[in-house]
């Protein structure tokens, strides 16, 4: 069941992505087919052109499920995982660790989140869509565009190719080696997700009672949010890929509207913990899908 939303949420987002890309090829190309409703539901967009129906429906949608956007809807976040896949280790045995938990850069995301706010109110259009992800997605593809179709250079200047090829190796860098970094530090609209969804109604959460510390979800965590010393998911930084809940052999980490701490507040986890090694306690403790 938990493969099977996955792997929904996988379909879906690429779905927006090949959606949004037809969009930009076709306005670039100027065939005229455009699929306008998808620029509607993309947030800064949204916020430019005063949607107000879209970014109420995105509140909504941010304080029930989370990050519901970043998952599934932003064409650059699923660029990122598609970027991100490249690198995978081969074979499910492989002894190399894709992802650990990171702490929360929290100053680089705060600042370009009042940057941004500061570009909107001042009316700093350049830096507007420097940050803004959806514009930084169509400079990535006018630039791919560029070199290979007549485009017309007063849709896709030159200056627009050279900011789309240097759009295109950040995102690659960062999602090579860091999978979603970018959006959890540099992408403000993320930022401003996040501080939303880490108190939204649904959330990932560990029951410690069934936890044993593996480190599978924390393996393939491409926000590095879940720390299993502490046993705590970063709600801000998750992107509500699903992954964790896919690999966990035990059921322990879910996607729910409660939160666990274990049944023995003796035992509860503490920062000197070793975020990799299970207490012989939990060891022995069945999940639900085992019993
Ligand atoms: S954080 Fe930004 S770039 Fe990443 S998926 Fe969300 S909106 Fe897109
Ligand atoms: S048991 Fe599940 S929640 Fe705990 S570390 Fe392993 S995969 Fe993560
Ligand atoms: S906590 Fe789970 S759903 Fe959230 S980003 Fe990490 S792997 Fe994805």
């Amino acid at each position: 069941m938990n493969t099977l939303i996955k792997n929904l949420r996988v379909i879906i987002s690429l779905a927006f992505m090949a959606i949004t890309t037809a969009t930009i090829v076709s306005a670039a190309v100027g065939v005229g087919v455009h699929y306008r409703w998808i620029v509607s539901v993309q947030i800064v967009p949204c916020f430019l052109e005063a949607f107000v129906a879209s970014i109420v429906a995105w509140l909504i949608i941010t304080i029930i499920f989370g990050r519901v956007y970043c998952s599934s809807v932003c064409p650059l976040g699923t660029l990122q995982d598609f970027i991100s896949r490249l690198y995978a280790p081969r074979g499910r045995e492989s002894s190399v660790r894709r992802y650990r938990y990171r702490r929360e850069l929290r100053g680089v995301r705060l600042f370009f989140l009042i940057v941004m706010l500061l570009a909107v109110i001042f009316g700093t259009s350049v830096i507007i869509y420097a940050l803004d992800p959806f514009s930084a997605y169509v400079h990535i593809i006018d630039s791919a565009l560029y070199p290979t179709m007549p485009l017309d250079p007063l849709i896709v200047p030159f200056s627009a190719f050279l900011t789309g090829i240097a759009t295109a190796l950040v995102t690659v860098i960062f999602s090579l080696r860091w999978g979603r970094l970018l959006c959890n530090t540099l992408c403000p609209v993320g930022t401003l997700l996040g501080y939303i969804s880490a108190r939204s109604l649904f959330r990932f959460d560990i029951n410690a009672d069934f936890c044993t510390r593996c480190g599978k979800c924390e393996d393939v965590c491409k926000s590095s949010c879940i720390d299993l010393t502490d046993l705590v998911v970063d709600g801000s930084r998750c992107v509500d890929c699903f992954n964790c809940i896919s690999v966990c052999p035990h059921n322990a980490i879910r996607y729910t509207t409660s939160r666990h701490r274990l049944s023995d507040p003796l035992m509860q986890p503490t920062s000197s913990a070793s975020s990799v090694s299970a207490p012989a306690s939990n060891q022995s403790v069945k999940s639900p899908s085992e019993s």
